[in-house]
């Protein structure tokens, strides 16, 4: 299946011109970005946490402290909505009014089921590590099983989901093209610094003299910038 199909849920009313439901698209924007807002409702409260994800193959996957809330209703069955945002520019319009956003945003609504096995937790843990930093985990120590038990991680399906994307300049009323204001996008995209050493390893070198040179992903962070 090459697109999602619209639900009562995710069927966008507003601009609809901006929906897609295509699954590429769907699927570079969740590639993109990183951090996620995922919200469901206990107990009359609807609980969100912004959090880290990374998405295998059709479904989502989420990963926190074991006493998280939003976690630990979605693994008991929590009906769960799940929101990432890549924003792309400001776009300054003659007006206040007008002022807008390009953006590239995915919403997701399902029911997560919780990764109890060992190996598929251990395999989901190190795919959210790779999807900040592709290789990261060929270098940092797995987690133990204290450090496992600690941890829980849950599995969205992408089955109902809806992008939304807006791009291009300001839309201004006729009667405002004439006035003498600034108009156009100005865009935006995440850029890192350069690395910062721990205390405990300046230049590379640990405390036992074990040298850990900057790895690769560092200094050539391809996983940022869009990939550039
Ligand atoms: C960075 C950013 C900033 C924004 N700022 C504003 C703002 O300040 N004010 C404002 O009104 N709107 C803003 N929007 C747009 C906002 O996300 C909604 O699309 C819009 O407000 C319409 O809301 P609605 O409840 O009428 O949506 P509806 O069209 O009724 O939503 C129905 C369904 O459409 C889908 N949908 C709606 N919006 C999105 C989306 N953005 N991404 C993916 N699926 C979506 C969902 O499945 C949703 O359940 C912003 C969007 C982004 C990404």
């Amino acid at each position: 299946v090459t697109a999602f199909v619209p639900t009562e849920r995710t069927a966008v009313r507003r601009h609809r011109d901006r929906a897609h439901y295509d699954r590429d698209l769907v699927y570079a924007i969740l590639d993109e970005g990183f951090i996620c807002h995922a919200a469901c409702e206990v107990d009359g409260t609807v609980w969100m946490i912004p959090t880290v994800y990374a998405r295998d193959g059709d479904r989502l996957l989420l990963h926190g402290a074991v006493a998280n809330h939003v976690l630990k209703a979605a693994a008991a069955g929590a009906e769960l909505t799940v929101g990432v945002t890549l924003v792309d520019g400001l776009v300054l319009a003659r007006s206040t009014f007008n002022h807008s956003l390009n953006y590239r945003s995915v919403v997701v609504f399902g029911r997560a089921t919780g990764i109890e096995d060992p190996e598929d937790k251990a395999a989901a843990l190190a795919r959210v590590v790779n999807h900040l930093l592709p290789g990261r985990t060929d270098d940092a120590r797995a987690p133990n099983s204290t450090e496992m038990a600690s941890t829980r991680v849950v599995w969205l399906a992408l089955d109902e989901v809806s992008a939304k994307v807006r791009t291009g300049g300001p839309i201004d009323a006729a009667e405002d093209m004439d006035l003498p204001v600034w108009a156009g996008v100005l865009p935006l995209r995440p850029a890192a610094g350069p690395a910062q050493p721990d205390g405990a390893q300046p230049a590379g070198v640990g405390p036992a003299g074990v040298v850990a040179p900057a790895p690769a992903y560092l200094t050539q962070p391809a996983r940022w910038y869009g990939g550039a």
